[in-house]
């Protein structure tokens, strides 16, 4: 018989993101659930939306909620139910993902940047109210990564001017601020239920949350073709509904959630010790993500910052060893081939550049385990002691 090789055996990779691990201990669940709706034929508008809607609702101690096909439309169907269009301005990050300012421009609306707090990557307050004008119509404050931004101050400001804030909690369900839900400070909350969010459903889906009954009902209206009655349209709404599947699905996911989040957290925390222990955390290396001390973060992403021109150089490097990582966002919206012809306000967006070129985001799902978490912090580490080796 042949000799097999001798060969050191290559260390397993570690992949940014397993949703299916995350969802195998659910399995008999979600086969429950579906095989009901499948019986029930109430493909839509079937209980499990209107369960889930109540029970999102809870969730984010809001009385109204109402499902829409996608996070996306969920922005979209804000902007639409404020009457946001031509003209008006609408201020939002730069330094966010796509649909957050699409949205806007999807209307003929204007968007206007407003830079980032350089430890959080959140929106600037400040840089926010320094860019109120008379034609400001609306507020979008994005929770990146899972954290809040600082909505009680945004919401202040807001307020004074009396210009409605619509959350972008797409990554952030579950988040809180001062102990107050996100998608409950505003006068909109926005909520995506793409796979690999906090609560991932097995395709898209989006919720709306609000605490004004009006409000919702003008939602509901403009996510059902602006109908009311059947076939009299009283606006000229769109098609944007949650599906029986997806909402069975999520009425799942929702009651893990908090385990879910629990299992992110600990992830998190152990990330911060590792490389803290591994002596990568400096100024010339790696700035490890701020937690602000008013807000629960649930850790969507945990986002690194890697000093001294080297993000992309790491990148490849975890790469060659099979070690997902990724970069939201390498292109800030207001650089973006599309917006090109858009010409935008805002007041200097440095931090916002910064975040771009040095932004990274390390693998973080419930079901990571820990000896997969020391392969990541290992090769970083091995990266920065070749480095060292190098310049001596
Ligand atoms: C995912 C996401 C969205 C869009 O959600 P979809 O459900 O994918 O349409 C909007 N804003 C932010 C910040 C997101 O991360």
């Amino acid at each position: 018989m042949a000799q097999q090789p001798t060969t050191q055996p290559t260390p397993a990779g570690v992949p940014l993101l397993d949703v299916n691990r995350d969802n195998r201990p659910h399995r008999e669940e979600f086969i429950e659930a579906l095989t009901d709706v499948v019986d029930s034929g109430r493909f839509l508008f079937g209980p499990d939306v209107t369960e889930l809607e109540c029970e999102v609702a809870g969730y984010c101690q809001v009385d109204n909620a109402v499902g829409c096909a996608s996070g996306s439309d969920a922005l979209l169907l804000a902007l639409m139910a404020l009457n946001i269009g031509p003209g008006d301005e609408v201020i939002v990050p730069s330094f966010t993902f796509f649909a957050s300012v699409s949205c806007i421009t999807r209307l003929g609306a204007t968007p206007v940047f407003a830079d980032i707090c350089p430890d959080t990557f959140n929106v600037d307050p400040q840089s926010i109210q320094s860019l109120i004008s008379t034609k400001t119509k609306a507020i979008i404050p994005v929770h990146l990564f899972g954290q809040c931004a600082q909505i009680d101050s945004i919401c202040q400001i807001a307020g004074k001017h009396d210009i409605p804030v619509i959350e972008d909690a797409a990554q952030a369900i579950g988040a809180a601020y001062h102990s107050r839900p996100a998608g409950s400070w505003g006068e909109i909350g926005c909520f995506s239920f793409y796979p690999t969010k906090n609560l991932g459903g097995m395709g898209d889906g989006g919720m709306i949350t609000t605490r004004d009954a009006a409000l919702a009902d003008r939602l509901r209206l403009f996510a059902g073709h602006g109908m009311r009655p059947r076939y009299y349209h009283q606006v000229v709404g769109i098609n944007s509904r949650l599906d029986t599947f997806q909402a069975a699905v999520l009425r799942v996911k929702l009651r893990h959630l908090s385990a879910a989040i629990d299992a992110r957290t600990e992830v998190a925390d152990r990330y911060d010790r590792l490389l803290q222990e591994a002596g990568v955390v400096s100024s010339e290396a790696i700035t490890l993500p701020t937690r602000d001390a008013n807000a629960t973060h649930v850790w969507n992403q945990y986002a690194i910052r890697v000093d001294g021109g080297r993000r992309d150089q790491l990148r490849s490097y975890l790469s060659e060893r099979s070690i997902g990582s990724e970069i939201y966002y390498p292109v800030p919206m207001h650089e973006q081939e599309c917006f090109q012809d858009i010409e935008f306000r805002h007041n200097g967006l440095t931090e916002t550049e910064r975040a771009s070129r040095e932004v990274l985001n390390l693998p973080v799902f419930p079901s990571l385990t820990e000896a997969e978490q020391g392969r990541v912090v290992d090769a970083i580490a091995s990266f920065y002691a070749a480095a060292a080796r190098a310049a001596a």
